[in-house]
């Protein structure tokens, strides 16, 4: 028998319209491409996301068009998240931090019809603009009086162009499984791979994330969210905010330790959300200044792992608590998060400081489990590590244009992550697959001895990778930057290390060098690493 309940499909569009109405007047603020800071309601992006919509009819563009983005966190990026789906459109967020190759890839792949791009973007595109001849039009995020003198083929100012737009719109109505929006995979080896999103997974997502042990947002929340737009979708808040009715303040371009504060001081938000290489940069800054951060209570950090000594200092300097996360781009992303709990309160502080460094409980919707190479199930005893995979109703089933994957498994979604869950639940993030160093037989995790030694106060970053070895077929070696000034030696390093690690996980070498290679999505990329000091130790 079938329940006797309405079936209203789940559309981005029906987060919008519920913000306008419930929370019109919360306010959004950003730091925008011209330097200044813009100020409005929810209730005025949704009449723009509405111009939006109507500009996209003008333009002929159908239910499941490509429409891409090419943007920083700004209320324009917001807006078009709304306009550009809630029409039917796919929205493509391009990372711009990807190669031109990689770039002209994924716009070419995508078969996008339209960019809007910010200002500092346009001579990315500029330089790859004869590679891409299947995109139609350049909409430019900027006022008429900003327009760049740009040698790009049909650009248009987009202040001009919503101008000349009605704020009246019907929102369509259609199938909430159809294709919302779309981000590539930014992986260390091959193309990048098209992850599709449903309106149905990004509204599932947005809901289940909200809660109180989750991301904790409610109507009284003001979040600064640092963690991109144009990377898998800002971990959904853009949806999120729509909820709830939390205050959203956007940074623009300026990721950098002293703008975070400024925009920090200034709107005072509770809530912050990046990846740990900008909370390092926002930490430095605070030491140099000698000031706190006053109104922040949570920071969730996910992305890469959030070292202990990023935890520590959170807490102990600003009394902000640290909520670890961890997804990926094909799981929307939001997987796990390690929200504060009445047993975390019990526990010691260091003993809570061990626990929160894990990555965290699965959100309701996400089922893991852990199994070895012949995909037999291992225990959730915190103990056994191994590959992780996933199943839920926002996670990928498939790649855009079916691209071929070996990450599809009987229903679940191999994470290419190695892990240990607890008995609680509780997961821990032991390296990516391809990271894990195999020394004689045994596993040595790269993420752990990395987020030991960073710990050590003049070193700013740590990068450990498998080296091959005669005798032990692989072994450790540490590269790491250390804080300008320091005269740390080699044997420092170990010496720090001595008493934090198990005799055999000692790196047989430790390196100091001036920069480490950053994946797309500000992730150690070690591919080129491990090539580099191939031979170090043959
Ligand atoms: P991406 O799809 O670019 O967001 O990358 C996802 C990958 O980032 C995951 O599969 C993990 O390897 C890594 N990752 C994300 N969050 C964390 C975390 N909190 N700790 C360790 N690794 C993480």
């Amino acid at each position: 028998m079938l329940g006797l309940m309405m079936d209203s499909p789940l559309l981005v569009s029906t987060l919008l319209e519920h913000a306008e109405s419930t929370h019109g007047s919360t306010e959004i603020v950003s730091r925008r491409c011209e330097g200044d800071i813009h100020r409005y309601t929810m209730k005025d992006a949704a009449g723009r996301a509405r111009r939006i919509a109507n500009l996209l009819a003008r333009y002929d563009i159908q239910q499941g068009d490509r429409v891409a983005t090419l943007a920083w966190n700004n209320y324009r990026h917001f807006e078009l998240y709304y306009g550009i789906s809630g029409t039917g459109a796919v929205l493509h967020t391009i990372n711009p931090r990807l190669f031109a190759e990689q770039l002209v890839y994924i716009i070419n792949h995508a078969e996008d019809r339209l960019v809007f791009v910010d200002l500092t973007f346009v001579p990315l595109l500029e330089a790859i603009q004869g590679q891409i001849s299947g995109v139609e039009k350049f909409i430019i995020l900027c006022d008429e009086d900003k327009m760049p003198d740009t040698s790009l083929a049909n650009a248009h100012c987009y202040e001009t162009l919503l101008a000349a737009e009605s704020d009246q719109f019907q929102w369509p109505e259609f199938d909430e499984r159809s294709a919302c929006s779309m981000c590539y995979t930014s992986g260390t080896t091959g193309n990048p791979k098209g992850v599709l999103y449903s309106h149905r997974s990004t509204v599932l997502h947005a809901l289940a994330s909200v809660g109180e042990e989750v991301m904790g947002m409610a109507s009284s929340t003001c979040f600064l969210p640092v963690v991109p737009m144009f990377h898998v979708n800002a971990w959904g808040t853009p949806y999120s905010a729509a909820i709830t009715g939390a205050k959203q303040v956007f940074p623009g371009p300026g990721m950098d330790g002293a703008s975070l504060w400024e925009l920090i001081e200034a709107e005072k938000p509770d809530l912050l959300l990046g990846v740990p290489t900008v909370w390092l940069m926002l930490l430095n800054h605070m030491d140099s200044i000698g000031k706190k951060l006053d109104s922040v209570e949570n920071v969730i950090v996910g992305g890469s792992a959030a070292p202990i000594s990023m935890i520590r200092a959170f807490q102990e300097k600003h009394d902000a608590f640290l909520i670890h996360a961890w997804g990926m781009t094909e799981m929307s992303p939001v997987g796990t998060l390690n929200s504060h709990n009445k047993h975390m309160e019990a526990l010691p502080l260091e003993e809570r400081y061990q626990l929160q460094a894990k990555q965290g409980r699965p959100v309701y919707g996400v089922e893991m489990k852990i199994v070895d190479d012949n995909l037999q199930p291992l225990p959730r005893d915190g103990v056994a590590s191994g590959r992780l995979l996933v199943r839920g109703p926002w996670i990928v089933n498939g790649y855009y244009k079916n691209e071929a994957s070996d990450s599809f498994i009987d229903g679940w979604f191999d994470t290419g992550d190695v892990a240990t869950i607890d008995e609680h639940n509780y997961l821990t993030i032991v390296d990516r697959s391809k990271d894990v160093i195999k020394s004689g037989g045994e596993w040595i995790s790269s993420i752990d001895m990395e987020n030991i030694a960073v710990g050590h106060p003049e070193l700013t970053e740590c990068c450990v990778i498998g080296v091959p070895h005669p005798k032990w077929d692989e072994r450790p070696v540490l590269l790491a930057i250390k804080q300008p000034g320091s005269s740390l030696s080699e044997d420092d390093v170990k010496a720090y290390l001595d008493d934090k690690i198990v005799k055999w996980w000692m790196p047989d070498k430790v390196l100091f060098v001036e920069e480490l290679p950053h994946t797309a999505t500000g992730k150690l990329h070690k591919v080129p690493l491990r090539e580099q000091y191939h031979d170090l130790l043959m």
